[in-house]
């Protein structure tokens, strides 16, 4: 075991993310159990933690050109992840919201439809891309965003996620490489 190892399990297990993580109830509709990590933002060691983590997880022999961050809680921790990469941030928004000329995707939730769009200057073609949001659920709005990338000729290296609801089985919806910090 490397020292980094054990370095990360002793960060994981002082840290217990699981304790910033917040369950709402039948949030934003009835049936759905909305995991709120804004407890885990609020807590400077936590939000550290959760960034130190995913970009260590992130493959070492790759140099990951973007980041892409997924509107609007992927934004936070991707941004940091990008800065500890050395990498580009891309914001992937909702409709309408980018002022430049865009790609878009629409795409099933857990909750609802709706739709994804990435500047088209925002990936180049061969550029290694990590991207990240807080919570993978059905898998519909990753799978939307690996459209995206690739269709800009981005190259997928890794999805990754504070949470992954592996009961709606969204890894199997995912072709590239998935990691999570907290499993439900
Ligand atoms: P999905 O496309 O079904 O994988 O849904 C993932 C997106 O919806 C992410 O951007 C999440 O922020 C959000 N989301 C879906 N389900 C939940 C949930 N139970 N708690 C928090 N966020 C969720």
């Amino acid at each position: 075991m490397s020292i980094y190892t054990i370095f990360e399990s002793l960060e994981r297990y002082s840290m217990k993310l699981e304790n910033y993580i917040r369950d709402i109830a039948d949030f934003p509709k009835p049936g759905i159990t909305f995991k709120d990590i804004t407890p885990l933002f609020l807590n400077h060691e936590a939000l550290v933690s959760c960034a130190n983590q995913l970009a260590e997880l992130s493959p070492k022999e790759i140099k990951i050109d973007k980041v892409v961050g997924i509107e609007a809680r992927g934004f936070i921790l991707g941004s940091m992840i990008a800065e500890r990469l050395n990498a580009g941030f891309v914001p992937v928004r909702k409709k309408g919201k980018l002022p430049y000329e865009t790609k878009s995707k629409n795409y099933g939730l857990e909750y609802g439809e709706d739709t994804l769009e990435i500047h088209i200057d925002a990936i180049k073609p061969g550029e290694h891309v990590l991207i990240h949001d807080d919570v993978l659920a059905t898998g519909g709005t990753a799978n939307a965003v690996c459209s995206l990338v690739e269709e800009l000729g981005g190259i997928i290296v890794q999805c990754s996620f504070i949470i992954e609801l592996g009961f709606l089985k969204g890894r199997e919806r995912c072709q590239a490489p998935l990691v999570s910090l907290l499993k439900y």
